[in-house]
């Protein structure tokens, strides 16, 4: 691999939440108080910026075009935007997402462009479409960079596609200390295996979704007796700051205050010292206390479901919502990623049910998930 990631800042603008005018209308942005954002980012020496194509619904690109592109030299920012093929109708709808952009954000080449979310069935249509050949052929054409791909699965999926486009030159991962081992999203395994096919890694969800800033009682009370200054997002970007490999760890920010806080976190970052990680390792305890399905993703129940149920992703997703006590959250993830094997279609044959080697009730948790996520 022989990219360049000079200058690359270690915390990263995540534009995918910005500030609006009019808390209704995601396309309202608040541009002035995004300049503020972007000065404070860059005047404390971040770098990275990143976006998408579909973020605010085709407005955050010319967002950072007001308040960056056309504030900033070239060379002070880079740019990160990205494709959902997946979500396009057509091969030619997917290939003019890279143009649009291009336009959108008024520059000549973006620095890292991604296939976003590949995985799943949603892999199929990057190949339908030829976009991995495309975005070779727009870095050859000096359009984009680097080019990477977005992954949610786990790592043997993470494995197969760095197998099978060697010419990536990095990997976005959700990582995050409530994930790191997780069975399903498998943060640590990822990293892992991106490390053994030489990629560096751009941290997305280091908070998960914002969970890990707004943390139940019986978690934000054991980091709070660690450190009662310290924001709860400040120990999820720490933990994150000093993996090896990690290129960039995307914070999302909504408002200049958090801006502040997430450069704070960015300017006085010290590596976690052995208590720091025992309290981390304390919060991870506390969330998990509650009543947990003991899935492990072993993945045997799905082998014959003759519904094609995602099980292990339901009774995960129920798991992440008993931790965080967030429903709407759950909810939220709960209708992409089960997407193509929803609880619902459950026919109760139970031959999943005899092949968990945890003997966990599926059908009723899958009744659980419908109930909780299909209402
Ligand atoms: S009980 Fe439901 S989830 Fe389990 S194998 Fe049968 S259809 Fe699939
Ligand atoms: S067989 Fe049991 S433990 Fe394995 S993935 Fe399915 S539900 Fe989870």
């Amino acid at each position: 691999m022989t990219a360049s990631y000079e200058g690359v800042g270690k915390l990263g603008f995540g534009a995918m939440r910005l500030p609006l005018t009019d808390p209704d209308d995601v396309t309202a942005i608040d541009i002035e108080q995004v300049k503020a954002m972007v000065d404070e980012f860059i005047a404390r020496g971040g770098t990275y910026v990143d976006t998408a194509f579909v973020y605010h619904n085709g407005c955050s690109e010319p967002a950072l075009r007001q308040a960056l592109v056309e504030r900033y030299p070239r060379e002070a920012f880079t740019l990160a935007t990205k494709c959902l093929a997946w979500a396009c109708a057509s091969k030619e709808e997917a290939q003019a997402c890279l143009p649009t952009s291009l336009e959108r954000l008024g520059v000549d080449y973006i620095d890292f462009y991604l296939l976003h979310n590949v995985g799943g069935a949603r892999t199929a249509k990057f190949d339908e479409y030829d976009m991995w050949n495309y975005v070779a052929d727009a870095k050859e054409r000096g359009l984009v960079r680097h080019i990477g791909f977005s992954i949610h699965d786990g790592a043997d999926v993470l494995d197969e596609l760095l197998t099978a486009h060697p010419n990536m030159d990095f990997v976005q991962l959700q990582v995050n200390y409530l994930d790191w081992d997780d069975p399903v999203t498998e943060s640590a395994r990822c990293m892992e295996v991106a490390a053994k096919h030489g990629v560096p890694v751009i941290v997305m969800e280091p908070v998960r979704g914002g969970r890990l800033a707004n943390l139940p009682e019986r978690g934000a009370a054991v980091l709070a007796e660690a450190d009662p200054e310290a924001s709860q997002a400040s120990w999820a970007y720490r933990f994150c700051l000093d993996l090896p490999g990690v290129l960039t760890v995307l914070a999302g920010a909504s408002s200049l205050e958090q801006m502040q806080d997430n450069m704070r976190t960015f300017q006085t970052h010290q590596p976690l010292n052995e208590q720091e990680r025992a309290a981390i390792d304390g919060a991870i305890a506390a969330l998990r206390s509650v009543d947990l399905i003991p899935c492990t993703n072993c993945g045997y129940c799905v082998k014959d479901c003759p519904e094609g149920v995602k099980i292990p992703v339901a009774l995960n997703l129920l798991n992440l919502e008993r931790q965080t006590e967030d429903r709407a959250f759950a909810k939220g993830l709960y209708s992409w990623q089960a997407a193509e094997g929803p609880a619902s279609k459950c026919v109760q044959c139970a031959t999943c049910e005899a092949m968990c080697p945890q003997s966990i009730p599926i059908i009723d948790r899958l009744a659980e998930a419908v109930e909780h996520f299909e209402g």
